[in-house]
């Protein structure tokens, strides 16, 4: 059709006009069956303190095992769940899951870590989550500051009003807040400073640019030191090299996450892991660098 229109007239195909390739319109259509065909696993990114290397909380992320093509990141099939709706159901799927095996770890005995889950914008905006959020908690026994909710910030600064009285409704439950891919979505940390936030996770494209643009190590200085002196908790995300880490030292970042030091690990492999940190702190109840 944009042929037909002559040579010098394509019309170029932007994802605003939401064409939907025979391929996407499978995808949807399979993403539909995922849940009641127990498709969604959950892995579980571990993150470490800065200094020490001790384990201090873990990222819960969703992946699909489609039958046929094997492992899909979110990165494909969560656009495609919130355009359609089926995040919320989704999603709910993926906080009950996270907190019945964060409650599990705890019950079997293992170091209480925090869990991040995260949360799209239609989930965020999703009138009974904070209902939904309670009956989770108390379904599965989690205490509520094992549970962090990750929301992005381009989420939060849609609208502020509505997240500021969201986020007071949530914060009451008991949980953590933290704002994700923080340093992406054009705001300044002093329009979220009314926010009830716990945690700011520094987006990996910094972390990623750190060695090729001098400038970029002082935005995350920035960042850090901004976040500090509001009392939050600093994750900077996507650690990949040894001198990324050693920045992150000498500025002081709390934490990191990254495949430097873990992937994210299935539930079974993150008992090991959990069971080796129980073993060190044994041995040595404060870790040194
Ligand atoms: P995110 O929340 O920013 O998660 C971090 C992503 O970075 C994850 O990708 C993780 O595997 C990846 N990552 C961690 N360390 C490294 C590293 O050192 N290098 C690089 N290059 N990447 C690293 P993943 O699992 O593919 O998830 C992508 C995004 O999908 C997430 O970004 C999050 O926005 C979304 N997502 C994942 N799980 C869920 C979920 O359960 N619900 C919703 N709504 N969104 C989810
Ligand atoms: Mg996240
Ligand atoms: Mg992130
Ligand atoms: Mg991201």
């Amino acid at each position: 059709q944009a042929k037909a229109q002559g040579r010098n007239n394509y019309q170029v195909y932007r994802p605003t006009m939401s064409v939907k390739t025979p391929e996407l319109l499978a995808l949807e259509q399979q993403l539909r069956h995922a849940l009641d065909n127990d498709e969604f696993v959950v892995m579980y990114q571990p993150q470490v303190d800065v200094c020490t290397g001790a384990l201090v909380g873990m990222e819960a992320l969703v992946r699909w095992q489609h039958p046929v093509r094997g492992q899909i990141s979110p990165g494909v099939f969560v656009p495609i769940a919130e355009e359609s709706g089926l995040i919320v159901a989704m999603g709910e799927w993926v906080l009950r899951q996270s907190c019945q095996q964060n409650q599990r770890w705890q019950s079997m005995g293992l170091l209480p870590l925090r869990v991040g889950v995260n949360l799209s914008p239609k989930q965020f905006r999703q009138p009974r989550l904070v209902e939904n959020i309670a009956k989770i908690l108390a379904e599965t026994g989690l205490e509520p500051q094992y549970l962090e909710l990750e929301v992005t910030e381009s989420t939060v600064i849609e609208d502020i009003e509505f997240t500021q009285l969201l986020m007071r409704d949530l914060n009451r439950l008991g949980i953590r807040l933290s704002i994700d891919d923080f340093g992406t979505g054009h705001s300044s940390l002093s329009r979220l400073q009314f926010l009830p936030l716990d945690t700011i996770k520094i987006d990996q494209a910094f972390v990623r640019d750190l060695s090729r643009h001098a400038k970029t190590s002082h935005i995350i200085a920035a960042i850090v030191a901004l976040g500090r002196s509001l009392g939050l908790h600093l994750i900077a995300e996507g650690v990949e090299t040894q001198e990324q880490l050693e920045f992150l030292r000498s500025i002081d970042c709390d934490s990191a996450q990254g495949f430097l030091f873990h992937r994210p690990l299935s539930a079974e492999q993150f008992t090991l892991l959990l069971r080796e940190e129980g073993r060190r702190l044994q041995r040595n109840p404060s870790p040194s660098p």
